[in-house]
């Protein structure tokens, strides 16, 4: 796709201090940005904003502002349904930065990034190579016209299959478990993400027909690997949608049994976002799967807002900590104390603990002197279809050098 060129963008630049206005106006011709526009007070930014037909393609704003603060400035663009890129600019300390960050993005706003002062050349190049990723990104976006029927038409079909991506033990790096996720090949539009049908099938009453089709594939290819000696646990996704449907545990056992796997070899994960939705049948549903041997694992933690007592009640087995709080998280003090305390409460409540998100090497080497006990994420291995998990373990064993 063709991305947008920096000849080709308008740039407003809000900040009270003529020297940061101008420098990084200087930046941005430099960069080649066709015309950049700067502002020294936000009230006055606002009435430009308004008037402008012409929109901009990316707007700097400091958050200290005398008039109208850069918190306000945001508020305004929320509601003028602005799309611009935001990058945020701050003398304050990073948790203020990341607050408003939050905000931006929570209010709709397309977040580029933030530059902390003294403002360096290689900062403003960074957020500006974003516009054009994110915008040769919404280019391809072509989930907007995917309907429902066309998603029952893909389940039917089975366009709908899994990939599979490791989870490995981090203390000998073994492989301990694979999760199938949900892949969907359009005939027209090419890949979409599961966070676009997934969704989408909640939504319509489709979900349950899709995860019958993943657990029957992803069972299949189970017990296909246990043929040719491959003995691992099996995760699969669950929505809270279908934890509401009461035959579930003896439907999920049925596929089990079918094909000779063990319940026990099956994990179950369920977003924490949303287990508070339907208290009295989850706890009916999991307590059910429990008794016939399934893991229950609880995905996305720290994402939602689950209670320690919603936790003690409910009979998960295993934590899954939020990529969030663990791509990066060597770096990042915040994310970091929010792993370290959920790894604490996880040992404390007996529970399995499983890391998402691991990129890099600092990533790995971090989770594993924490304790975790098992590790996902791209430095590992990225979703692969299921006949290329036996080459990949291959090269896995062979590679992966001994901490
Ligand atoms: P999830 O269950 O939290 O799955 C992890 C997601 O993170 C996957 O995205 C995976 O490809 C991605 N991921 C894995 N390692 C890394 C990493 O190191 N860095 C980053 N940045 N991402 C990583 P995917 O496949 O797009 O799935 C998105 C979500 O869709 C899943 O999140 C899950 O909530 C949902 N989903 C997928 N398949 C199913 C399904 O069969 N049923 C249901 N109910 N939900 C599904
Ligand atoms: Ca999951
Ligand atoms: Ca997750």
């Amino acid at each position: 796709m063709s991305s947008v060129e920096f000849n080709e963008m308008r740039v407003l630049v809000i900040d009270d201090h003529a020297f940061v206005r101008h420098t990084i106006g200087r930046m941005l011709s430099a960069l080649g940005v066709r015309e950049v526009v700067d502002s020294a007070d936000g009230v006055e930014a606002m009435i430009r904003l308004k008037d402008d037909p012409d929109p901009f393609d990316v707007i700097f704003c400091d958050l200290q502002l005398p008039g109208r603060d850069g918190i306000e400035i945001l508020r305004d663009l929320s509601q003028l349904g602005s799309s611009a890129g935001i990058v945020l600019i701050s003398g304050e300390d990073e948790s203020v930065l990341k607050a408003a960050r939050n905000l931006a993005t929570e209010q709709g706003l397309r977040v580029l990034g933030s530059l902390s002062k003294p403002i360096g050349a290689d900062q403003v190049k960074a957020v500006m190579e974003r516009v054009k990723e994110e915008r040769s990104d919404t280019v391809h976006g072509p989930q907007l016209s995917i309907e429902a029927d066309d998603l029952r038409r893909a389940i039917d079909q089975r366009e709908i299959y899994p990939h599979f991506q490791p989870k490995v033990r981090l203390a000998t790096h073994e492989l301990e478990s694979v999760e199938a996720l949900a892949r969907w090949n359009h005939p027209q539009h090419g890949h979409v993400s599961p966070g676009v049908f997934i969704p989408l099938a909640e939504e319509h009453g489709l979900i349950d027909a899709l995860t019958n089709v993943m657990l029957e594939q992803a069972v299949k290819q189970c017990d296909e690997w246990r043929e040719s000696g491959l003995n691992i646990q099996l995760a699969v996704n669950l929505s809270v949608d279908s934890l509401g449907r009461l035959d579930l545990p003896e439907y999920i056992s049925g596929v089990a049994e079918r094909f000779g796997i063990e319940t026990s070899q099956m994990v179950l994960e369920v977003t924490e976002s949303r287990i508070s939705d339907n208290p009295t049948a989850l706890l009916d549903i999991t307590t059910r799967l429990r008794l016939k041997r399934f893991e229950l694992s609880i995905d996305d933690f720290g994402t939602g807002y689950s209670s320690l007592q919603q936790l003690q009640r409910l009979p998960f087995t295993e934590l899954k900590i939020d990529g969030a709080f663990v791509t990066g998280a060597s770096q990042d003090a915040t994310a970091r104390s929010i792993l370290e305390s959920s790894i604490d409460l996880a040992q404390r409540l007996g529970m399995k603990i499983v890391v998402e998100g691991v990129e890099t090497r600092a990533d790995w080497d971090l989770v594993k002197s924490l304790g975790c006990d098992l590790a996902q994420g791209y430095f590992i291995a990225r979703p692969m279809p299921g006949d290329e998990l036996e080459a990949w373990l291959e090269a896995w064993e062979r590679q992966v050098p001994p901490a």
